[in-house]
């Protein structure tokens, strides 16, 4: 048992000051401080642990540090010099052993528009790291995007949907493909949202020059989140909403944001937050493999990208080319930067993606029952101490 005493809870409904129980890598119990004298309220499980009476407790005294659910990325390509497009068992070790230092406990491993090859090996490499729970998932962005809205993704190899292709990657994936990126408006677009629904994989809309009406059926069909909104889309026009409108319109759409202050201005990030109301923002990175190593020249597919400042662009060209941020960035981010209240910008981190993902269950909130994913911060709200499955890192 570890007890956590008097820290800042961030919980769905907004923040407590308590005590947060972990018991068998879980969350057995959050509630208010043990030593509080009038409390009235009672802790959500019946037994009201103190250290008398569970010896061999943990004990840590939080000083009221505040206390958020571990992160999860439902966007992330890289980090610390590597990628997940290798299909190295390392690699995926590596990145997402980089992403979970900085706080991100649930990470999917997206891949970029790559050659048939080249996507087999990859998803069938990825499925071993993704069954013993290094990754939560696959997510394919691409290769079915549109010309005019690749982004850093390499347009000799974009192809219209394939469903005979997506359903042997699903396949090589064993379960563990979670979602593909693909753009409504091309040929068999929506046939391939349908196939996706039926194979347990989400359908996102992205890369995309779709008018609203396109996008809309792409939702009808089944799609249900937003790749990187506003980025790598027909942007919103007041006679054209496009995939931005029909997304923020839609109470069945989850919208990603990459929240490094470059891909969305933070005006902007805020409308978002606005227009598509509580638990359908999920903050993501979209990080590449340059994450947490300055600037330099490095790789996203087969594409080379340039970072100065921080900022990844393709070389040779202005297109943006993923972040170098990591999800504990995009969370301050948001509350310092965007003005996204603690509590807000938490479930953007944590619970909305894990819903969005379908493993709300496990993780992506505070609550007795869901496994140990935590982070304390500090004052400047950095992480501080990251605890995965209740084990401290
Ligand atoms: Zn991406």
């Amino acid at each position: 048992m570890i007890v956590l005493r008097d820290g800042r809870l961030v919980l769905p409904g907004g923040v407590r000051r308590g005590d947060l129980h972990v018991r068998d890598g879980r969350i057995a119990a959050n509630g208010p401080p043990a030593t509080t004298p009038h409390a009235t309220e009672t802790p959500r499980t019946a037994e009201t642990p103190r250290t008398a009476e569970t010896p061999g407790a943990d004990e840590i005294d939080l000083g009221g540090r505040y206390v958020v659910p571990g992160f999860v990325d439902m966007h992330v390509h890289g980090g610390a010099g590597a990628s997940y497009q290798s299909g190295s068992d390392e690699d995926a070790r590596r990145v997402a052993g980089f992403h979970l230092a900085a706080g991100t406990t649930t990470t999917i491993a997206s891949l970029v528009t790559g050659t048939g090859r080249e996507l087999a090996d990859a998803v069938a490499a990825l499925a071993g790291p993704a069954a013993d729970g290094l990754i939560a998932g696959i997510h394919l962005e691409g290769p079915y995007l549109a010309r005019e809205r690749c982004g850093a993704h390499d347009p000799a190899l974009l192809r219209p949907p394939d469903i005979a292709e997506f359903r042997h990657l699903a396949g090589l994936g064993r379960g563990h493909v979670r979602m593909i990126t693909l753009a409504p408006e091309l040929p068999g677009a929506l046939e391939l949202v349908r196939a996706a629904a039926d194979a347990g994989v989400i359908a996102a809309v992205g890369h995309t020059e779709a008018p609203g009406a396109v996008a809309r059926a792409a939702f009808d069909a089944g799609a249900r989140v937003a790749t990187h909104l506003f980025n790598a889309m027909r942007p919103l026009h007041h006679r054209e909403g496009g995939p931005v409108a029909a997304a923020l319109n839609d109470p069945r759409v989850t919208v990603e944001i990459v929240n490094d202050g470059v891909h969305v201005e933070p005006g902007v990030v805020a409308l978002a937050f606005r227009a598509a109301g509580p638990g359908r923002v999920a903050l993501i990175t979209d990080a590449m493999a340059a994450t947490g190593m300055g600037d330099g020249d490095y790789r996203l597919g087969v594409m080379d990208v340039r970072v100065r400042d921080g900022r990844a662009t393709l070389a040779g060209g202005s297109s943006i080319a993923g972040s170098t941020i990591t999800m504990a960035d995009a969370f301050r981010h948001a509350v310092t930067g965007v003005g996204v209240p603690i509590a807000q910008a938490a479930e953007a981190a944590a619970l909305t993606p894990a819903r969005a993902l379908g493993i709300d269950s496990r993780v992506g909130s505070l609550e007795p029952g869901k496994d140990a994913d935590l982070l304390v911060l500090d004052d400047d709200l950095a992480v501080a101490r990251v605890m995965k499955r209740g084990r401290w890192l």
